[in-house]
């Protein structure tokens, strides 16, 4: 082997991430086999594993508290040697783990509940940090299940390998596993110490510009500092290195869709579309024209950001966030009907059937009375033609509008995933949009625009919209939807009067909510009480609905007109329910989150949420906003204790404000990154060090230079490096998207 191919050997120009990433982790000394097996099953591999995992946290030896030095009560972190450790069974069968910790300058007790495992993690000899809050149990001080970080265990002490620094960084490594932080920051020590230097993607100008560190001095200062300022700036610029990396693959995904499509050149015209009169007016005039409300300017300004796009060579890809209650869907239907007036057909997806059905309903009667030209009959025109297609569409009505579709003489279809099946197939598709985003995947946007028409075997691609149900962060929109443009509706239409919120948590208090409830009927309005969340099936969620509304009708509701829809009903009774209750026939509906999105009847003002605790904060926001929709004052009712931390700041969120974008941010820090990324990220280039929440500017300057970067080059042919790094860390599919030819 040469010496350029030796991957051993760095180059003068520095290690690649490649080539670290080519590097198996038992090349390190002392990294024999039982600890790569080890490493192995934390998921760490190669050199780059190792070295991309950071610090969980430091300890700053000589600011570390000392245990005679705490008060019950303190939060600290106390370096200690176990001094002894025994297990017992508790009366309820639980398995209690108790130690007696020692730091030097005095001693105390730490129990584990149901985690035998800790006998063996924890050993006589063990020196572990551990971290929690010091409280008394009969006198003595104690921590009860604290955050454990072992550091050095009694087999796996490292020899001639001592800290002398100051700054101790301590890994999150896997007890259960059987390594120590020690263990781990020893290794990271010498892949460091080998790899010298790392080569640098960026140029120095872009760094100087963004003040980032270069990157062997951010690899020192976050897995070696000196002090705990340097982690600082270490760890900024290596989060901008994962923005980076995934703002690219975003960015260039986009780029080589554009570069590959060919888009509709729609009919229309911003400007004249939403002028008050014209003497012709185009459809999408007649149809704005015809509302029984004006548009907000919010609406006005994200329908001419659509018409834009449609009327532009390339296809569309945006994202439309807004509130709930923002009014999106006229926004959509603005869309499809825009499709429509140039002889194009419009289709819209939601997640589950009643919401298609909702919008079905809604959207016939925003159409009616629209006429589009028609040569073949005698009056030249017809009605603008709009169908609904569902998996419980009976299979006649179905043949017919499979058909209708193909022959064009469907103009607007709303549907579920039904819309997706092989049969489905449009004479002219101009326009997908796809409702409540967060419930499809990548692959069913994608499918839904292959839907695209066929004209002469060319294809041109439809226009896509997707709708978010309920705002979700920009950071997080910038990465979750990052290959989309947005258009944001910031403002609700006038005349609604703000919902108020209160969590009932007491008996008493809930007992005055059923009173409330009551009332409101009294008044002529109509209530939505949502079932608490039960584990299981569809089935089993469906049967404790049904009892709930059994048991509301005979006791707390005793009189009123009490319906129930949830999920296992038909359709066709699920309809009945929803119709009886937007006509007025029904006093409550207790439901099911089938009803969290889209349903709305004005009329009903009380939403109340049994065992709120357990929904999630868009959920709850999202069922919020069935009310709130006419002039009359609505109340949200959230009923229940919080069982956690996070459930508690959630609720008391909810009643703290109405408006979602503020909730969402909320929501993002409460959670993290990984549940809202989800799916879509996974395999990504993970983020380990970004925070959405708090690394906002840092994401604007990576999307930003990934804008820059792949201007003019897709693929990035004047960056090998960056192209390189993006090959290795992303997922294969991705890698091969991108780069393939
Ligand atoms: P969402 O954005 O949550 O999907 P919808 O599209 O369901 O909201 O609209 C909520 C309600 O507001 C509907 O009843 C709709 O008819 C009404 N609406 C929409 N736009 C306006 C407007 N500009 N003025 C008054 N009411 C409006
Ligand atoms: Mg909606």
């Amino acid at each position: 082997m040469s010496e350029a191919e030796d991957p051993s050997v760095a180059p003068s120009a520095g290690r690649t991430l490649t080539q670290l990433a080519a590097l198996n982790v038992d090349v390190l000394k002392g990294v024999a086999e039982k600890k790569a097996a080890a490493l192995a099953s934390w998921d760490v591999h190669t050199v780059l594993d190792l070295l991309w995992c950071y610090p969980r946290r430091y300890i700053d030896r000589t600011r570390q508290a000392d245990l005679k030095d705490l008060a019950l009560g303190d939060e600290a972190v106390i370096l200690a040697t176990v001094a002894s450790v025994s297990q017992r069974r508790m009366k309820n069968k639980r398995v209690m783990v108790e130690l007696t910790v020692d730091d030097g300058t005095g001693v105390m007790r730490v129990v584990f509940f149901n985690q035998a495992w800790r006998v063996r993690q924890l050993s006589v000899g063990t020196e572990a940090l551990f971290f929690g809050k010091l409280d008394a149990y009969r006198g003595e001080r104690q921590m009860a299940n604290p955050i454990v970080d072992v550091l050095v265990g009694m087999e796996g002490r490292v020899q001639g390998t001592a800290k002398t620094g100051r700054i101790i960084p301590v890994y999150p490594q896997s007890s259960k596993v059987g390594l120590t932080s020690w263990e781990i920051g020893t290794f990271v020590g010498e892949a460091l110490r080998r790899t010298v230097t790392f080569a640098e993607p960026l140029d120095e100008r872009v760094l100087n510009d963004l003040d980032l560190l270069d990157r062997t001095s951010a690899m020192q200062g976050i897995h070696n500092p000196e002090t705990l300022e340097e982690t600082v700036p270490a760890r900024r610029r290596l989060a901008f290195d994962e923005l980076l990396r995934l703002q690219l693959a975003l960015v260039m995904q986009r780029r080589l869709l554009e570069r590959d499509a060919r888009g509709i050149l729609h009919q229309v015209d911003v400007g004249e579309a939403l002028s008050a009169e014209s003497i012709a007016p185009t459809l999408v005039e007649q149809f704005i024209a015809g509302l029984s409300f004006a548009l907000t300017d919010a609406q006005r300004r994200v329908i001419s950001e659509i018409f834009t796009d449609l009327g532009a060579p390339l296809p569309m890809h945006r994202l439309l966030q807004g509130d709930v209650g923002s009014g999106k869907t006229v926004v959509a239907v603005a869309t499809m009907v825009a499709a429509v007036q140039g002889g194009f057909q419009g289709a819209l997806m939601a997640p589950t059937e009643v919401l298609a059905e909702q919008h079905a309903f809604g959207i016939r009667s925003l159409i009616e009375g629209l006429e589009i030209r028609d040569e073949g009959r005698l009056e030249g025109s017809r009605p603008v033609s709009l169908a609904l297609l569902t998996s419980s569409t009976p299979a006649a009505e179905r043949a017919v509008i499979v058909q209708g579709l193909a022959d064009g003489s469907v103009d607007i279809v709303i549907g579920t995933h039904a819309l997706l099946t092989d049969s489905v197939v449009f004479q002219a598709l101009g326009v997908a949009i796809v409702d409540e985003q967060h419930r499809f995947g990548v692959e069913q946007r994608a499918a839904l625009k292959e839907k695209g028409r066929s004209v002469d075997g060319e294809r041109e691609d439809p226009d896509l919209l997707v709708m978010t149900a309920t705002p979700i962060p920009r950071t997080a929109a910038m990465v979750v939807f990052g290959d989309l443009e947005m258009s944001v509706l910031d403002e609700l239409p006038p005349g609604r009067t703000p919902i108020t919120t209160r969590w009932a948590q007491s008996e008493l208090e809930e007992t005055e909510v059923w009173g409330r409830v009551r009332d409101e009927v009294g008044d002529g309005h109509q209530v939505y009480v949502v079932c608490p969340l039960v584990e299981g099936s569809q089935r089993v969620q469906a049967r404790s609905a049904t009892e709930e509304a059994d048991r509301l009708r005979e006791v707390e509701l005793a009189g009123l007109r009490v319906g129930l829809l949830h999920g296992q009903m038909k359709s066709q009774e699920k309809e009945h329910v929803m119709t009886s209750f937007r006509d007025g026939n029904l006093d409550v509906l207790v439901a099911t989150t089938v009803i969290e999105v889209g349903v709305d009847v004005p009329n009903a003002t009380v939403m109340v949420i049994e065992d709120a605790g357990r929904f999630g904060m868009a959920q709850l926001h999202q069922l919020r906003g069935r009310v709130g929709r006419g002039a009359a004052q609505s109340y949200c009712y959230l009923l229940g204790e919080a069982t956690t931390e996070d459930a508690q700041r959630r609720l008391t969120a909810m009643e703290e404000t109405t408006d979602g974008f503020v909730l969402a941010e909320i929501d993002l820090e409460l959670r993290g990154e990984g549940t809202i990324l989800g799916s879509r990220q996974k395999g990504r280039s993970d983020l380990s060090l970004a925070k959405l929440s708090s690394d906002k500017d840092l994401l604007i300057a990576a999307r930003a230079l990934a804008e820059q970067l792949t201007d003019g080059d897709p693929v990035l042919a004047n960056n090998p490096l960056l192209a390189d790094e993006l090959r290795t860390t992303l997922n294969d599919e991705d890698a091969a998207f991108l780069f393939k030819g």
